[in-house]
């Protein structure tokens, strides 16, 4: 195994882990083991690293926060990369912020409201990283990330490293070109308006408490399990096909917001997984309509 070697020369043993159980790192507190986990601390590590997989043929994903992905019971086999830990800087110029793709949403939108910088307020109680949220343009209650993103950083498959002005993105609803390319996220900016911080941090809390009241927060999620169909939206429809409270072991749908399917304590990838293909298999034969999960699917299901 000198590619592990390889691997540990390049990183550090501090930044490797074997056989690191996914269940920690992602919000639906389900999935196995992955084979290795990888932490690099700066872009170079990264790079290496990305090449002395691809040489060894082993497959890998880069994680954020986890907060829109199933693992499978079965793990991973390949590598996972984190970026979680190191890529954390978080730089502000005017109204330019500048974030590592490992920042948390709600910590890059609360240096924006300390600097008195508006905008970024939508995305504060979207549990995931900066470099998730470009990977996905998250947004909520309106705006999305192609609504304040100027340029982002990203790693490509080829080791080269580009800067992409926002129109080279191609965000669409839920995506840009980052799942396209395959490339990592390194750093992303985003222009802010300027704004009294007491009331960017009221608009904040106040985002926070919708949520809150909306929202399954006490149970492990994906927040959103499906997409929005076109004109309609995925919540209403699965209520209106009887499923809000359907449950399987310990999984099932929210009674307080039909489109998050929940683990209700101790349920495993493969239940969270029935109660999805089940809601998707009851809508499509009550609708007509096919529900696409905004969930993404890691592994062997
Ligand atoms: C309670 C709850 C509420 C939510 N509310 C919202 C909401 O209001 N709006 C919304 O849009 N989403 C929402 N989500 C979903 C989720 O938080 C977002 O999709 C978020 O952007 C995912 O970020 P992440 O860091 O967790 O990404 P992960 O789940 O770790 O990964 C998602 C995808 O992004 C890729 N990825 C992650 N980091 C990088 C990187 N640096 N480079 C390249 N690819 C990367 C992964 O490979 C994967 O394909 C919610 C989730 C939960 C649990």
């Amino acid at each position: 195994m000198s590619f592990y070697s390889d691997l540990c020369a390049v990183l550090g043993a501090d930044n490797i882990r074997t056989d690191e159980s996914l269940k920690n790192h992602t919000t639906f507190q389900t999935g196995g083991n992955c084979d290795y986990f990888l932490m690099p601390e700066n872009a170079e590590a990264l790079r290496t690293s990305v090449r002395i997989l691809q040489e060894n043929q082993i497959p890998y994903f880069v994680l954020g926060r986890g907060s829109n992905i199933l693992v499978s019971d079965k793990g991973f086999r390949g590598a996972v990369i984190s970026l979680k830990q190191h890529f954390r800087n978080i730089e502000i110029y005017g109204t330019h912020m500048i974030c590592g793709a490992g920042v948390m949403m709600h910590e890059a939108a609360k240096a924006a409201a300390r600097a008195g910088l508006s905008g970024f307020e939508f995305a504060s109680g979207i549990p995931g990283t900066i470099g998730g949220g470009l990977r996905m343009n998250a947004g909520a209650y309106g705006p999305e990330f192609k609504d304040i993103v100027t340029e982002a950083v990203l790693l490509l498959k080829d080791g080269n490293v580009r800067t992409f002005p926002n129109e080279e993105l191609k965000f669409t609803y839920r995506s840009s070109i980052v799942k396209e390319l395959e490339a990592v996220v390194l750093s992303v900016s985003f222009l802010l308006e300027p704004g009294d911080p007491e009331g960017i941090f009221k608009k904040i809390t106040e985002l926070g408490v919708r949520r809150k009241d909306r929202q399954p927060l006490e149970y492990g999620s994906a927040g959103s399990t499906f997409k929005r169909p076109p004109g309609k939206y995925a919540g209403a429809v699965i209520e209106q096909a009887g499923l809000k409270g359907y449950r399987y072991k310990n999984a099932g749908v929210s009674e307080k917001h039909a489109n998050f399917v929940i683990n209700y304590g101790g349920a495993t990838s493969e239940e969270i997984y029935h109660v999805i293909r089940h809601v998707q298999e009851v809508v499509k034969e009550k609708d007509g309509l096919d529900l696409e999960p905004e969930v993404l699917f890691i592994g062997e299901f």
